[in-house]
């Protein structure tokens, strides 16, 4: 049996995590999952999986539990997270948080040599070179849940990564795709939740509207395969079925493809090295007649060259793409400003910030609370 950690499995990728779990129940242990302000579900899944730790990070919520039968050990905040984190002999750990928030488990994780399902793409956005040196000097493991890089990383096995030309990234383009300029600045939240594809968290079907998820999704892909952005190409691909692909040096291309489903990504990452049966919807050739393939519009959708400048300046800037989006996403979600305010923000952010020389995990979550206390 896996012992696994589940952090944020009340979200998006945490539910479909026990959803996985759930259908192997033989072959996983869940020792902890972690909730926010969720504890409702929280306690069902407690109930159900049985961890011998749940922990809640907010702090309301914490105290609301205090009535509630959980049948476990009721922890409150990100300290006791990591300490699980540090002292549970876990398997694996699946980091389901969003945003930033997710930075020291992630951190901690690579430090302690757990091995890491990641679907916290934020962390290594922030601090992929402080995260990726831990793992190559400690050998640990990061495992990716993202769909792009599981492809990639499917698409690899086998293969060297100096037999490698280029990664090519997938975007579905999300559902403002085919709008122009001035359509899309009147879009209002709710419309850019619609994503014509994946059933997502809030936070990242926004994220996909402005093709900034893509922009994060570059750079994560630049840490987790150490790979020189300018041979990470976006490609759109309006169907969501390759997942990504790999173009190597005697110009053959591998790529992974599959219904969009975050369960298969998750169940790979859950078995690595293997590949067990799960009872996924099987891909229908005939049902998708056409694959196609077009450029991103850039210029409608500025979010994904604003991330190749963060990554190419380095050091502080690819916390000020991620931290000031994840505040200015927070507020278009309450309809407080417009669609391209997103982007606009980032970009006057990007361009006044000083830049910190290598900045530490500390400098980090320093220059991320100082950008929130001053925008939120
Ligand atoms: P959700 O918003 O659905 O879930 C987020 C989880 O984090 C919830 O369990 C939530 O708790 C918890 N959480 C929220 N705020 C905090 C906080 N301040 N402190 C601690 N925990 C918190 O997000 P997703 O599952 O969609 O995304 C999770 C990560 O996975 C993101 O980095 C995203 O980019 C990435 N990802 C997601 C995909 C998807 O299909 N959803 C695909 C690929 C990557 P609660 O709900 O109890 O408040
Ligand atoms: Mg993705």
């Amino acid at each position: 049996m896996k012992k696994i950690g589940i952090l944020g499995s009340t979200g998006s990728i945490g539910t479909q995590t026990l959803d996985v779990i759930r259908e192997n129940k033989e072959l996983y242990e869940v020792v902890f999952i972690s909730g926010h302000k969720n504890i409702e579900l929280l306690n069902r899944q407690s109930l159900e999986f049985k961890p011998e730790y749940v922990v809640i990070t907010d702090y309301d919520s914490y105290n609301k539990t205090k009535s509630m039968n959980f049948d476990a050990t009721l922890l409150y905040g990100m300290d006791k997270i990591i300490s699980l984190i540090d002292k549970e002999k876990i398997d694996i750990l699946l980091n389901a948080l969003v945003g930033n928030i997710g930075l020291l488990p992630t951190y901690t994780a690579a430090k302690n040599k757990v091995v890491l399902a990641l679907a916290n793409k934020e962390s290594l956005v922030t601090a992929g070179h402080i995260i990726m040196k831990e793992v190559y000097n400690n050998n640990s493991v990061i495992l990716p849940v993202d769909s792009e890089h599981s492809a990639i990383f499917q698409s690899l096995q086998g293969n060297d990564i100096s037999s490698v030309e280029k990664l090519i990234l997938t975007a579905s383009g999300g559902p403002f795709r085919t709008l122009s300029k001035n359509e899309i600045s009147n879009k209002k939240a709710y419309e850019a939740l619609k994503h014509p594809n994946w059933d997502m968290g809030r936070k990242i079907s926004i994220d996909s509207a402005t093709l900034v998820n893509k922009g994060l999704e570059v750079i994560e892909a630049k840490w987790l395969f150490d790979i020189a952005p300018e041979n990470i190409e976006v490609v759109v691909h309006p169907q969501s079925i390759i997942h990504s692909l790999v173009q190597y040096k005697d110009s053959s291309i591998i790529a992974q493809m599959g219904r969009p489903d975050m369960r298969l990504p998750i169940h790979y990452a859950l078995n690595y090295p293997d590949r067990k049966p799960i009872q996924l919807e099987r891909f229908d050739f005939m049902k998708y007649n056409q694959l196609t393939f077009e450029a991103p519009r850039r210029d409608v959708f500025p979010g994904l060259d604003l991330a190749y400048y963060s990554i190419e300046k380095g050091d502080s800037f690819p916390t000020i793409y991620n931290t000031v989006n994840e505040i200015m996403v927070h507020h278009y979600l309450k309809d407080q400003i417009g669609f391209y305010d997103i982007t606009d923000t980032i970009e006057k952010e990007l361009m006044n910030h000083r830049r910190i020389i290598n900045p530490t995990i500390e400098d980090i979550i320093a220059l991320d609370k100082e950008i929130r206390e001053r925008l939120e």
